[in-house]
C-alpha cells in the first residue's frame, strides 16, 4: 500500500493508472477505522482495479463547539487495520495541502442541508461538500463509496455530484453494526460503559418502527412517538431529532406513502450518535 501525502505524487500514480484504463474506487474517510470503513473498501476492491482511501479530519465540517480537537486519530492503527484489505493508495493530506492559506471557495448544497442534522450543525454539510468536491478533483475516481450510516451526507453528496457534473458514480454501502445492533462509528470510543450498554436502543427502536410500518402504520407522528418513547424509557439518551423523510429529497413525510427514511440523532452524554433505516413500502 502506498501512503501518499501530496497531490502531485497522488496524480503521478493515478494518471498512470488512468492511462492503463484502470477503474478507480475512492473511499473518503476521517480515519480511526472500524468495520464500516472496511466494508466500503472491500466493496471498492470488488468493483475496481485500484482502491484509494483518504484520511482527512476536515476542520471545516466541525462547528466551534464540536469535537475537532479530540476526534480520534491514529494513523499507525489505521494503516495496520487496512494492511490486509489490499488498499492500493492511502491518501493522507495535511491541512495546508487541502486548505492553503489563500483558500476561498465553498460549496453550498441548498435546502437538503437545512433539515435533519443540518438544522443542528450549521455549516457542517458545506464543509463536507467542499472537502469531498476537492478530494474528487484530486483523486478523479470512477466510483465513490459512501456509507448509508450517514444518510443525509449521501443525499447531499449525490445532489452535489449531479448538480456539478462530477464524472463519478456514487455507491452506497449498508450500515455496518456491532453484534448488538449499534451502528459502528469512530465516535463510539467516546461512550462510557453505561452509555455503550444503552446505545443499542437506537437501532432497536428503528427496527421496531420499521416493523410497525410493514404492518401498516402510515402515520409519521405515531412512528416518531414510538421511537421517542422507546429511547427515553430505555436509556438516558437525549433526543435531538427523530424524523420520517423522503430518502431522496429529505422532505418530511406526514403520511408514509413510498419508501421512507427514518433518521435520528441522540446524545449519550456528550457523544452524539446518529442512525437511520430505510423502509421500502409499495405505493398504495
Ligand atoms: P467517517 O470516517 O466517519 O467520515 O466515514 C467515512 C465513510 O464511512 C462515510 O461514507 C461513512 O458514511 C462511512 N461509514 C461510517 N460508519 C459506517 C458504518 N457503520 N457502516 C457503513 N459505513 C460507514
Amino acid at each position: 500500500m502506498l501512503i501518499i501525502k501530496d497531490i502531485k505524487s497522488l496524480r503521478k500514480v493515478l494518471d498512470k493508472a488512468s492511462r492503463q484504463e484502470q477503474k478507480i474506487g475512492f473511499v473518503p474517510t476521517m480515519g480511526y477505522f472500524h468495520e464500516g470503513h472496511l466494508s466500503l473498501m472491500r466493496q471498492a476492491k470488488k468493483e475496481c482495479d485500484l482502491c484509494v482511501v483518504s484520511i482527512y479530519v476536515n476542520p471545516k465540517q466541525f462547528g466551534p463547539r464540536e469535537d475537532l480537537k479530540k476526534y480520534p486519530r491514529n494513523l499507525k492503527r489505521d494503516v495496520s487495520m487496512i494492511d490486509k484489505e489490499n488498499v492500493d493508495i492511502l491518501f493522507v493530506p495535511s491541512d495546508n495541502v487541502v486548505y492553503p492559506k489563500s483558500y476561498l471557495t465553498y460549496i453550498d448544497v441548498e435546502k437538503i442541508t437545512a433539515t435533519l442534522c443540518g438544522r443542528f450543525r450549521p455549516g457542517h454539510f458545506k464543509g463536507v461538500a467542499t472537502v469531498v468536491a476537492k478530494l474528487l478533483n484530486m483523486v478523479r475516481p470512477d466510483i465513490m463509496y459512501l456509507g448509508q450510516k450517514d444518510a443525509q451526507q449521501v443525499a447531499v453528496l449525490k445532489q452535489m455530484v449531479t448538480d456539478l457534473n462530477f464524472p463519478v458514480t456514487v455507491r452506497v454501502v449498508p450500515t455496518a453494526r456491532e453484534k448488538d445492533g449499534l451502528a459502528m462509528s469512530s465516535r463510539n470510543v467516546y461512550l462510557t460503559a453505561q452509555e455503550r450498554l444503552e446505545a443499542p436502543v437506537l437501532y432497536q427502536a428503528l427496527q421496531m418502527a420499521a416493523k410497525r410500518i410493514k404492518q401498516g402504520e402510515r402515520s409519521s407522528f405515531q412512528i416518531v412517538r414510538s421511537i421517542t418513547n422507546s429511547i427515553t424509557q430505555q436509556s438516558q439518551g437525549k433526543i435531538q431529532y427523530v424524523e420520517c423523510v423522503d430518502p431522496n429529497n429529505l422532505e418530511p413525510l406526514k403520511t408514509i406513502k413510498g419508501t421512507v427514511l427514518i433518521a435520528l440523532a441522540v446524545f449519550f452524554g456528550k457523544t452524539r450518535l446518529i442512525d437511520n433505516v430505510i423502509v421500502p413500502i409499495k405505493k398504495t
